[in-house]
C-alpha cells in the first residue's frame, strides 16, 4: 500500500507520522549526496584567492537570503503574517528557493507541522525527544519523516501555479544563484558566495529548529520548550525571539519590545510604508501580557 495515503487517511489520534515507514527516493539520494559535497567544499577557501569583492559577494548574499527565509518563507507562506500582491509574492518564493532549503510550499508545510505539533514525536525537529543534533541536522536526512509533497496544510498557498513551479523546481533558483556568484567572482565568487553563503543562511535556520529551543529564556509559557535568544536573533534578523513566536505566532513581529531587534521586522514595516506589502499583523497589549492569540494558522486549508 501507497504510504502516502495511509497517512492521508490517518485519524488525528493514529499513531505519529514520524513512526510510519517511508523509503528513499532517488532523487533524496541524489540530494543528500550534494549536500555533503556543499560542505566538503568549504575546503576551497584555502585554495582560491579572497577579494574584498566575493567576501561582500557573500555576506550580501547571506543578508538577501536570510531575509527570504524569515520574511518570505517563514512570516509570509508558514504564517501569513501580512498581505502582499502575487507578484511579490512570487519574488519572495523565488528568493527563498536559492537558499537550498526546498520550496516555499514545502518548508511551509513543515513549518506549519512544526507549530502544531512543537516538541512532540510529530514535531519534524524538535531537540526534545530527538537530541540536538537531529532537530539541527538529522531530520533532513530522516526516511521516516512526512513525505515532502503531503501539503495538506498549505491549500491557501498551493492554489497558485506559479508558488507550485517554484516549489518543484527550486533547483532552477539555486543553480541561477550560483552561475551568478560565477558571473560576479568567478570561481572564487562560487566558493564565498554560494558555497559559504548558503551553508551559512542553511545552519544559521537550522539553529531556530535546534538551539532557539534549548537554550535561552522564556517569556511565556507556551506548551513547547522555545526559547528567546538575542544572540540567534541577530544571526537571523529577528528569529531568535522564538519563545514570542510560538506564542503568537501568526504576527509579523517576533521582537516584541524595542530592546529585541528584529532586523526583519524592520524591513517588513519599511516595505509596508512603500506599499509593497500591507495588513500586517501586529501583537495586541493583550498578547504582550501573556494572552494566547486565537486562531491557528496551521490549520489553513483553503
Ligand atoms: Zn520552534
Ligand atoms: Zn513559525
Amino acid at each position: 500500500m501507497n504510504p502516502r495515503l495511509r497517512r492521508t487517511a490517518t485519524p488525528p489520534e493514529s499513531p505519529p507520522i514520524l513512526q510510519q515507514r517511508r523509503p528513499y527516493q532517488v532523487m533524496e539520494h541524489v540530494s543528500n549526496i550534494l549536500f555533503v559535497l556543499m560542505h566538503l567544499s568549504l575546503l576551497l577557501v584555502f585554495v582560491v584567492p579572497v577579494s574584498w569583492k566575493v567576501l561582500a559577494l557573500a555576506v550580501g548574499g547571506y543578508a538577501v537570503r536570510m531575509w527570504a527565509v524569515t520574511a518570505g518563507y517563514h512570516r509570509y507562506f508558514a504564517h501569513r503574517s501580512y498581505k502582499t500582491s502575487r507578484a511579490f509574492q512570487l519574488v519572495l518564493a523565488m528568493l527563498g528557493a536559492t537558499s537550498m532549503q526546498n520550496g516555499p510550499l514545502w518548508w511551509a508545510s513543515t513549518h506549519r507541522r512544526h507549530h502544531k505539533y512543537s516538541d512532540t514525536a510529530r514535531d519534524p525537529h524538535s531537540p526534545v525527544p530527538r537530541g540536538f543534533w537531529y532537530a539541527h541536522l538529522g531530520w533532513n536526512f530522516d526516511r521516516w519523516r512526512p513525505a515532502p509533497d503531503e501539503r495538506s496544510n498549505v491549500r491557501d498557498l498551493s492554489r497558485y501555479p506559479e508558488l507550485r513551479f517554484v516549489d518543484s523546481h527550486e533547483w532552477i533558483f539555486i543553480v541561477a544563484y550560483a552561475f551568478l556568484c560565477l558571473a560576479i567572482g568567478g570561481a572564487a565568487g562560487v566558493v564565498w558566495g554560494f558555497v559559504v553563503s548558503t551553508l551559512a543562511v542553511f545552519h544559521a535556520t537550522m539553529l531556530i529548529n535546534s538551539l532557539a529551543h534549548v537554550w535561552g529564556s522564556r517569556r511565556y509559557t507556551t506548551g513547547d520548550e522555545s526559547r528567546n535568544n538575542g544572540l540567534l536573533a541577530i544571526l537571523t534578523f529577528g528569529e531568535g525571539w522564538h519563545n514570542n513566536h510560538h506564542h503568537a505566532m501568526n504576527t509579523a513581529r517576533q521582537g516584541f519590545f524595542w530592546w529585541e531587534i528584529d532586523l526583519t521586522y524592520y524591513t517588513l514595516r519599511l516595505l509596508a510604508w512603500l506599499g509593497v506589502i500591507w495588513s500586517l499583523r501586529e501583537p495586541t497589549a493583550a498578547v504582550l501580557a501573556g494572552q494566547r492569540l486565537s486562531g491557528d494558522v496551521t490549520e489553513i486549508t483553503s
